[in-house]
């Protein structure tokens, strides 16, 4: 039998090469947005997959797996032959020679570079918040949560021949991210104990949730936060509003009031910043939170061909104020960015980037979630959960995850204890 013939690659490289820097919402619909064109378009990123934070904290509360939520940048653009792939971490963009400089040294060159680079956690210079509190931003971040919370459970299941265990979870933040993990978590909770035997205490095991806020989802109406409030206390949910955390041990979180309490796990979810990020070392002085700030269509201040898109970026909403970051701003804004690229290329002028909201959503628990509409309405309950599944579902990537998560969920609506609830030791260390 003759060997397969070598596949032809090719040769895109007298067009135009864009290098996209980050594979999130961002970076991809930038991609997308240049995909069978008249570019050569390479994107760079640390991972090779794209990863879809939105349902990461159900990977941490064992109710997807990490595959669910991830997808191989690689297979997103099989089919356009112009867009390739660079498993790198950038270090550093020079922008005088218009290359940008990988971890280990190496160069690549572009004549149009976009940074769609995101956001990370933010812990306020809280002393030891970054070295012991869990953040939820990567899929290694939910692997590492997960393998926390469980085992903190099995633990306390192997220390009840002794004596009784009190356990406490700790989330910080009342936004959309500490409420929708302290509601999988509290569920999380309840059916270890009730399906897997686990004999532990319910009442000895607090899931707190503090913000230093008087309402929890302050981007929200008022009313959107008394229902959350409402249905996470029916939960079995500890709210706790007004309270700054001065310090995070190695198990235990300090609060500004002198309380000193021992924790399973603290679960951060206070913010995110873009300070100590590629996009933060972009500009003499940095926009607000660390982003670059941008022109009205996208290009960085003072820059011809360097753009930034999504999280990274200080998009400007009116002219004194920034867009929210948030997935449908960072889809947008890759969107516009590709079609400015095009434009440039063609010698034509560029236009105004303009947000359109689409709204702001959070689920609770099963059967529960908020919806903000672009109107203002607020919906919420079941009608919100099945908005949330819907949009989630639509936005998730790769029709094979669609239909596992679709699948998943459907089983869990009419059995909820199945799960993944499995501890893989490797992810403690895992990047
Ligand atoms: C837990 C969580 C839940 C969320 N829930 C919602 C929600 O329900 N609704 C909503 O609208 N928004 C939500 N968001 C916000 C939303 O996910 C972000 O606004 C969106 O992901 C921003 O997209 P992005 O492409 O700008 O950045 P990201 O999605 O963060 O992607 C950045 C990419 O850049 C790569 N990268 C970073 N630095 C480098 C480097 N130096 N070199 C190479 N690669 C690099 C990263 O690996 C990553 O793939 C949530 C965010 C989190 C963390």
């Amino acid at each position: 039998m003759s060997p397969d013939p070598a596949p032809e690659f090719p040769d895109f490289s007298h067009l135009p090469h864009v290098v996209v820097i980050g594979g999130g919402f961002a970076g991809i619909a930038t991609a997308r947005g240049l995909a069978n064109k008249n570019v050569r378009v390479t994107i760079v990123d640390k991972h090779n997959f794209h990863t879809f934070l939105p349902l990461l904290y159900q990977v941490a509360t064992a109710m997807l797996e990490p595959a669910e939520v991830a997808y191989p940048i690689r297979t997103i653009f099989g089919k356009a032959k112009n867009v390739g792939f660079r498993h790198a971490t950038v270090r550093e963009v020079d922008h005088v020679r218009s290359v940008v400089i990988l971890e280990g040294g190496s160069e690549i060159a572009f004549d149009h570079l976009v940074v769609a680079t995101g956001a990370t956690a933010s812990y306020f210079g809280i002393p030891g918040a970054s070295q012991y509190a869990m953040p939820l931003y990567s899929l290694a971040d939910a692997r590492r949560l997960r393998n926390r919370l469980l085992s903190s459970l099995e633990e306390a299941d192997a220390a009840a021949d002794e004596a009784p265990v009190s356990l406490n979870f700790v989330i910080v933040g009342g936004g959309p991210t500490g409420v929708e993990t302290s509601g999988a978590l509290s569920e999380l909770i309840r059916t270890v104990i009730k399906r897997d035997g686990l004999r532990i205490d319910p009442s000895r095991v607090r899931v707190l949730l503090v913000d230093m806020a008087p309402r929890l989802l302050t981007p929200f109406p008022e009313k959107a936060s008394k229902y959350a409030q409402k249905e996470l206390e029916r939960m079995g949910v500890e709210i706790e509003f007004g309270r700054s955390v001065v310090e995070v041990e190695e198990r235990a979180i300090r609060f500004a009031d002198g309380e000193r309490l021992k924790v399973a796990a603290v679960i951060w979810a206070a913010g995110v910043t873009a300070s100590g990020t590629l996009a933060h070392d972009l500009q003499a002085s940095p926009g607000p939170g660390g982003r670059v700030r941008v022109t009205p269509d996208l290009r960085l201040l003072e820059s011809s061909n360097v753009w930034a898109v999504g999280d990274a970026a200080a998009v400007p909403l009116d002219d004194k104020t920034f867009c929210p970051q948030l997935a449908p701003v960072a889809m947008q804004s890759g969107r516009h960015c590709a079609q400015q690229i095009l434009l440039v290329l063609e010698g034509a002028p560029t236009k105004p980037f303009k947000y359109r909201n689409k709204g702001i959503m959070a689920t609770i628990g099963r059967h529960a979630a908020v919806a903000q509409l672009p109107g203002g309405s607020v919906i919420k309950g079941t009608s919100g959960w099945l908005a949330w599944l819907g949009l989630h579902l639509w936005y998730l990537i790769g029709f094979r995850n669609r239909l596992r998560v679709m699948i998943n969920w459907t089983w869990r609506y009419f059995d909820w204890p199945s799960g993944p609830r499995l501890i893989v030791a490797d992810a403690e260390t895992a990047e």
